[in-house]
């Protein structure tokens, strides 16, 4: 019997396709909670406060750090990004697997704090992927690219904290891998301790009989 829902980190390069896997991959399940973070950066076009972020001011965001509601953050790029703790906790409660699409710095002050969180980090299948996609988005400016591409030479240099490594080739695969590697992890040992104690005890009764 399972009483919490897992935490899973998402990580990836700008531009790796995170956004979309994580829109058909709520679309699809229905046990998934996905954490909408505070930002300092402006929003892109299309974007809504409260939908894609909670967008606040530099002064907002840090009164926030300041009164411990954000559970990690970090700066990107001149910004400020961060995951608001309430939701992440009522979800977890409800037994929802909350999913945070977070950046590497954050991924691992997620981990030292909460050491049983899923770690998942995504990519384009090469480097020349990620920067036709960064490119094609259109929604920053060339400078903005560069930061971006620099970042991802830093992340890359991350990915042994994690626990996958998934290549967003093909969406639909993609979206699947992700799933099945949280549904794998509710089987962990160590995730199922209360219903093992329960059968320990159970067998140990048969014993006395
Ligand atoms: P973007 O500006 O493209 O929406 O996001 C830039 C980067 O910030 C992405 O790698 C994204 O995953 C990351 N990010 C988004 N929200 C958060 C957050 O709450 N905390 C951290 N640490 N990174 C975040």
């Amino acid at each position: 019997m399972e009483t919490k829902g897992i935490l899973v980190v998402v990580s990836g390069f700008s531009g790796a396709g995170k956004g979309t896997i994580m829109k058909e991959l709520l679309r699809r399940y229905d046990n998934y909670a996905l954490s909408i973070s505070a930002t300092t950066r402006s929003p892109r076009e299309g974007e809504q406060d409260g939908r894609e972020y909670f967008f606040k001011t530099r002064e907002e965001f840090e009164k926030m750090i300041a009164e411990d509601a954000l559970i990690e953050h970090a700066c990107y790029v001149e910004n400020y990004y961060g995951t608001p703790r309430a939701y992440v906790e009522e979800q977890l409660a409800l037994g929802k697997d909350v999913i945070l699409e977070i950046e590497i710095q954050g991924a691992l002050q997620i981990r030292k704090r909460f050491p049983d969180t899923l770690l998942l980090f995504i990519s384009p299948p090469d480097a020349e992927t990620l920067k036709k996609r960064l490119i094609g988005r259109g929604t920053e400016t060339m400078e903005v690219i560069e930061s971006r591409l620099a970042r991802a030479v830093e992340e890359a240099e991350g990915i042994e904290n994690y626990d996958y490594f998934i290549v967003n080739d093909e969406l639909d695969e993609c979206v699947e891998h992700v799933h099945s590697l949280i549904q794998e992890e509710h089987r962990r040992v160590s995730r199922s301790m209360e219903l093992i104690n329960e059968i320990r005890t159970e067998l140990k009764a048969f014993q006395k009989g």
